[in-house]
């Protein structure tokens, strides 16, 4: 590529429509048009089998490359999106302005329990940061996610039943709105824009550094036990009424597997179908033990893996896949999932039914979650008892299969759907399955407020609809 225009400090070359010229110049970070390895690199997200077609990436540098870029998309009407990772991506972006945030990657750590991370700051790189320091801070399942992107969409994780939400714990934000302003948000500066920030995901506006407490845990007792095929289904009943017994000291999921053999997957687990008991417990290793014993008496797991760990250890406890994959995946909110729920589950999925999805997962809520934060925010839905998240893994043209047999699955559910989904989890399902995140008052309320901090609706692929 040959290098065309002012140098602009970086070795990338925007080599894309001359319209672009302007934010070249005006930007530290790199510019790239669809055909260059950058823009690809950039635009891919984590699921291989979302195509992304944006009209150009910026790698933004600073929080002042977000505000140029945002002028800009404004004065050309463009939309914008944000990608820090690629884990959640929300539409095919036709035609946006992409901000990736990866460079913005600041990461400070205060002793006193608060961290401010740079948008482009995953939650491993917060776990390593704060290794050491018996500080924790409310990742999710995956700590390879953007703290940014998690915590906007309320962030429910492997503690959430102890702690409620990651989007409880923030102080602050910066953020640049469809305006064109970078503010510093607080619930003291600006409530209503920190209430939809929290929740509401990038339909108020590209967040550049977010501000959150740090809590003091030095340890969990967490970790997973797996059940074989021959017990799964045992393990299944047993997790369904065990789960109802517990404090919220306890978070649980369960999954029901079947692992490839590949490379990182214990022999084991691999090429066979089992149940994993996933669980966190913040309280003494000996009440964990405890209120874990009946699940381990539901029958004699292939590995045990519950133990007294680091914090900075809780990405084993799902040990979700890290590397991108061509995925299919769904979600929705149970109210409730006992013995009659897990008897439909089996048979839709259990051993034997052959079933197409790589994971299919049932995540308690309850305990703090469903209680309304000291600070209210846009997260809605507090107040259901259950996820369930369904996931298949394959070559592209076999994935609308599995799509399809998820649909049938989520139906088998029908009689314990809650009727809603979270943000985090629907994105990908467009704008309709994106608005069933919210209650209709929180969702006119964002609508409300997008129409003033995001005048132009910048901010529209894939968020808050009906604008
Ligand atoms: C394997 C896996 C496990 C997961 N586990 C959990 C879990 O336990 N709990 C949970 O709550 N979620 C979970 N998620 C969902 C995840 O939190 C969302 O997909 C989240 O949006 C990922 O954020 P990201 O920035 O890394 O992804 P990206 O794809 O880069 O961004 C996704 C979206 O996040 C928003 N966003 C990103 N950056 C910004 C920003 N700077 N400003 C404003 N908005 C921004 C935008 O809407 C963007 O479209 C999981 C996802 C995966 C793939």
């Amino acid at each position: 590529m040959e290098p065309i225009g002012e140098p602009t400090g970086h070795p990338a070359v925007f080599d894309g429509p001359p319209a672009f010229d302007d934010l070249r110049r005006a930007v530290d970070g790199a510019l790239f048009a669809p055909g260059q390895p950058g823009y690809t690199e950039l635009s891919t997200p984590w699921n291989l089998a979302v195509r992304t077609s944006p009209a150009a990436v910026l790698e933004a540098a600073t929080a002042q490359d977000v505000v140029e870029a945002v002028r800009f998309a404004s004065a050309n009407g463009l939309p914008v999106a944000v990608q820090a990772t690629g884990h959640g991506i929300a539409s095919d972006l036709d035609g946006a302005l992409l901000i990736h945030t990866r460079n913005l990657a600041e990461c400070t750590i205060d002793p006193r329990g608060w961290a401010r991370t740079g948008a482009g700051v995953t939650w491993k790189t917060v776990l390593s940061a704060c290794a050491g320091t018996g500080l924790a801070g409310l990742c999710g399942s995956a700590p390879g996610v953007s703290v940014a992107g998690y915590t906007s969409g309320g962030g429910i994780g492997p503690m959430a039943r102890t702690f409620g939400a990651a989007s409880d714990q923030v102080r602050a934000f910066d953020v640049v709105t469809g305006d064109g302003r970078l503010r510093h948000v607080t619930a003291e500066t600006e409530p209503d824009l920190f209430w939809g920030l929290r929740g509401g995901k990038s339909s108020l506006g590209i967040i550049t550094a977010t501000e959150f407490n740090l809590l003091p845990l030095p340890t969990i007792y967490a970790g997973a036990l797996f059940f074989g095929e021959d017990s799964a289904a045992r393990a299944t009943f047993a997790w369904s009424s065990w789960c109802h017994t517990l404090p919220p000291e306890a978070s649980t999921s369960l999954a029901l597997m079947q692992l490839p053999p590949t490379p990182g997957v214990p022999e084991a687990l691999a090429g066979t179908f089992t149940a994993a008991v996933r669980y966190v417990y913040t309280g003494s290793p000996d009440d964990g033990a405890r209120w874990l014993a009946p699940m381990r008496a539901a029958g004699v797991p292939l590995m045990d893996a519950v133990q007294t760990m680091p914090y900075s250890m809780i990405g084993m406890v799902h040990s979700d896949p890290e590397d991108a994959l061509p995925a299919s995946e769904a979600s929705c909110l149970l109210a409730d999932f006992g013995p009659e729920a897990a008897q439909t589950l089996l048979r839709a999925v259990g051993p034997g039914t052959n079933s197409p999805q790589l994971l299919v997962e049932i995540r308690q809520f309850g305990g703090a979650l469903s209680e309304e934060p000291a600070v209210p925010s846009a997260l809605c839905h507090r107040d259901a008892g259950f996820g369930l998240y369904s996931v298949g893994v394959a070559a592209p043209p076999e994935l609308p299969a599995i799509a399809v047999h998820a649909a049938g699955l989520h139906a088998s559910m029908g009689e314990w759907h809650f009727g809603a989904n979270l943000p985090n989890f629907s994105a990908s399902s467009g704008a309709a399955g994106f608005a069933a995140s919210y209650t209709p008052e929180v969702l006119a309320r964002l609508t409300r407020l997008a129409a003033h901090y995001d005048p132009d609706a910048l901010f529209r692929l894939g968020q808050v609809p009906a604008r």
